[in-house]
């Protein structure tokens, strides 16, 4: 194998032998630890994206590689064709740890939202009893779930859809954080679910107004339809909470988790639910070769543990505060707005001078931060939950510096 030894290397590598189906920041990382990474020159950058937080327990934490490599060198993968002794574990943990009765586990948040679409129509004509394919699904405006066919079936977003047609029917779309559309579109008797993400994350980080996900949630309740939650991005301590959803004691009848699962370090995501809803799906009818293997068993049971023995939830929330007030108070011409919650916050960038958040990004990579505009002004803020109140403090001050220096 040949050895890459500039940043250069590796960028012209990618370049040359890779689909360019992304528009990376040009830096090479070649180590992380904790809320840090390293490019291959051996330059040190706190991550403030921690890969859209999957690394939630920051990068390579001991506990969960541990868990990764213990199971790797025992028993990596048997299929679902037989059981194994990992599976069942994780399962009663999972579902114990989020209070479902039980998990249908898969490996990408795609997978997870194509599973719960699944689920949800599955149920909707086994027990609602809507009448075969007319089953329908409300989704918003503005949304990400990933990258499939019926997944972008679902996006507003020309760059997410545009030549990937026939779509998959069977959904509506309303706005985002707009009740009486919700109210309406659920007057149709062939709903079965409304898919929600707490915050819209790759939107730009739209918070609802406060009371959004109840009111939501009860109006489902009331037209028997399911309240199926993508926490895919906002669950896992990220806000400030286990779950988004918890800032309103919303339960979701269907919760998608991925990312963050597994800290980082696999491909895990899950769906869960209640014996109603789970157990319309019979053997044959869905799963992965992958989903729920030893490996991503022990390694979601590991990133579990941390985010309850480290306390990430409850420093998110603190940390989250700080950050906000902090760059608040920076006087920029560059910053229009900042918003939030916990550690998953985004600041609007106002073009100044001809310079966009494209160049604030590149700016604060070269004092030392690392994060990645969305929707080409709104710039992301979600560093490792593990970050302390001086490296907060550290990063908001490269944060103003950056600034400063491009006025
Ligand atoms: N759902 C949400 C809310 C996401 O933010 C993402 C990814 O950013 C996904 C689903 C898709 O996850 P994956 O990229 O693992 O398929």
């Amino acid at each position: 194998m040949i050895e890459v030894k500039t940043s250069q290397m590796a960028m012209d590598l990618e370049d040359q032998y890779g689909a360019h189906n992304y528009h990376p920041l040009p830096v090479v990382l070649t180590k992380g630890k904790g809320v840090y990474m390293w490019d291959v020159e051996g330059k040190q950058y706190f991550d403030f994206l921690s890969a859209y937080s999957a690394v939630n327990q920051g990068h390579c934490h001991p506990k969960i590689t541990a868990a990764l490599i213990e199971q790797v060198q025992t028993l990596e993968l048997t299929s679902r064709a037989f059981y194994n002794n990992v599976l069942g574990v994780y399962e009663k943990y999972i579902t114990e740890y989020f209070g479902y009765q039980r998990v249908l586990p898969m490996n990408t948040g795609a997978e997870g939202d194509e599973t719960a679409l699944k689920v949800t129509r599955k149920w909707a004509y086994t027990v609602k009893g809507i009448p075969a394919n007319q089953a329908k699904i409300i989704c918003c405006e503005n949304n990400f779930h990933g990258r499939t066919i019926s997944v972008i079936s679902m996006s507003t977003d020309p760059e997410a859809r545009d030549g990937f047609g026939p779509y998959t029917p069977g959904f509506i779309t309303i706005p985002y954080n707009d009740l009486p559309a919700l109210e309406k579109a659920l007057q149709d008797p062939n709903v079965a679910g409304f898919l929600v993400e707490p915050i819209q994350g790759e939107a730009g980080v739209y918070v609802p107004d406060e009371g959004y996900l109840k009111k939501a949630y009860d109006l489902c309740k009331a037209k028997n339809v399911l309240f199926i939650a993508d926490e895919v991005q906002t669950g896992i301590a990220r806000t400030g909470k286990l779950l988004a959803c918890d800032w309103e004691g919303v339960r979701p009848d269907v919760l998608i988790l991925g990312k963050a699962l597994s800290g980082g370090v696999y491909p895990i995501s899950a769906v869960l639910a209640d014996d109603p809803i789970m157990l319309t799906i019979h053997p044959g009818q869905h799963g992965s070769t992958f989903g729920g293997n030893p490996v991503a068993a022990k390694v979601a049971v590991a990133a579990l543990e941390v985010i309850r023995d480290e306390k990430l939830a409850e420093n998110a929330l603190v940390m989250g505060e700080i950050f906000r007030s902090e760059v608040r108070k920076i006087q920029s011409p560059f910053i229009e707005l900042v918003r939030g919650k916990g550690l998953l916050n985004a600041v609007v960038i106002k073009p100044f001078d001809g310079k966009t958040a494209w160049d604030v990004c590149l700016k604060m990579r070269d004092n030392g931060l690392l994060a990645k505009p969305t929707h080409d002004h709104i710039i992301r803020f979600a560093p490792p939950l593990v970050i302390n109140e001086t490296q907060v403090r550290e990063a908001v001050a490269i944060i103003a510096k950056s600034l400063k220096e491009m006025e």
